[in-house]
């Protein structure tokens, strides 16, 4: 019997990972995703200069009325569970593909 080695050229050191992106124009700060998260990755923020700056005019005015935006504080603690989508009544959170290198 002959064994080969695998080739292991075209394995990395890198795993791919979901985590939430919140759509600022969209995120209404009623901190639903704060409430339902397991695992405490959101936090309420006043929004920063720096994201207020990118808002487009629907999101402009819905800052205007409310500033609290839900940040992601922890995305490392992300366990994909989905629970914060269902919960957004402004569906402004979506789960994203990123990879991470491992250690
Ligand atoms: S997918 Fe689950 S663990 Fe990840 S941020 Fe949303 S609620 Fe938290």
């Amino acid at each position: 019997m002959i064994i080969k080695k695998l080739d292991q050229s075209n394995c990395s050191d890198v795993s791919e990972k979901l985590m939430p992106i919140v759509n600022f124009n969209s995120c209404g700060g009623k901190e639903d995703c704060v409430v339902v998260c397991p695992y405490d990755v959101f936090e309420m923020r006043t929004i920063a200069d720096a994201d207020k700056a990118k808002l487009n005019l629907k999101g402009q005015i819905k800052t205007f009325f409310f500033n609290q935006k839900a940040y992601v504080i922890n995305p490392d603690q992300c366990h994909s569970c989905g629970l914060c989508v269902q919960a957004c009544p402004e569906k402004a959170i979506k789960l994203t593909r990123f990879v991470k290198e491992d250690e």
